[in-house]
């Protein structure tokens, strides 16, 4: 069985666009409206062919417990049980947020290894961005664009480290 990465993070952080450059596909939607994905979506990574893996893009995790949303985020934390490695995407654009800090406890008691990767950089000073949310206290920590496919390479190879 290959291993699993999973994309975790609250809605419209860019998870599935980070999904299609891992995976080279358009498979997963990418929408302005955040919660587009709803249930769990896989993909390969085949960037390194020596070293295939599977992605697993989710909808988001949202801190509603009911209906749609309660549905979405139970999905994104079982994707987070089954995987070897876990992205918690956050957003350079929209800085932390209460979400963030809220998702972080749950992934915190996973004790899996895991990378804070700060996307939508573009625009933004990487520095600043790193500094903002510092206080997670991630050892691995990378700035990325996933729009512009900027830091992708980079995230490959420490995943491919974790993994
Ligand atoms: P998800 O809900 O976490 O899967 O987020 P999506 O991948 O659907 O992206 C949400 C929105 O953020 C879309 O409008 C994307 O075009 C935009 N987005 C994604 N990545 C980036 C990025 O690196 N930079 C910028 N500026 N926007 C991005
Ligand atoms: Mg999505």
């Amino acid at each position: 069985m290959l291993d699993m990465v999973a994309l975790v993070g609250r809605p419209n952080v860019g998870k599935s666009t980070l999904f299609n450059g891992l995976t080279r596909t358009r498979d997963a939607l990418v929408h302005d409206e955040p919660g587009v994905t709803r249930d769990r979506h896989y993909g390969y990574c085949r960037l390194e062919p020596t070293r295939p893996f599977i992605v697993c893009d989710t909808g988001g995790v949202s801190g509603e417990d009911e209906g749609l949303a309660g549905a979405t985020s139970r999905q994104s934390w079982q994707a987070a049980a089954e995987a070897a490695v876990i992205l918690f995407i956050v957003d350079a654009k929209s800085g932390p947020d209460v979400l963030d800090h809220e998702i972080l406890k749950g992934l915190r008691r996973l004790n899996k290894p895991m990378v804070l990767v700060i996307n939508k950089t573009d625009g933004k000073n990487t520095g600043d961005a790193i500094h903002e949310f510092a206080d997670f206290g991630f050892k691995h920590v990378l700035p990325i664009s996933a729009a512009h496919q900027r830091g992708v390479p980079e995230l490959l190879a420490l995943v491919l480290q974790l993994l």
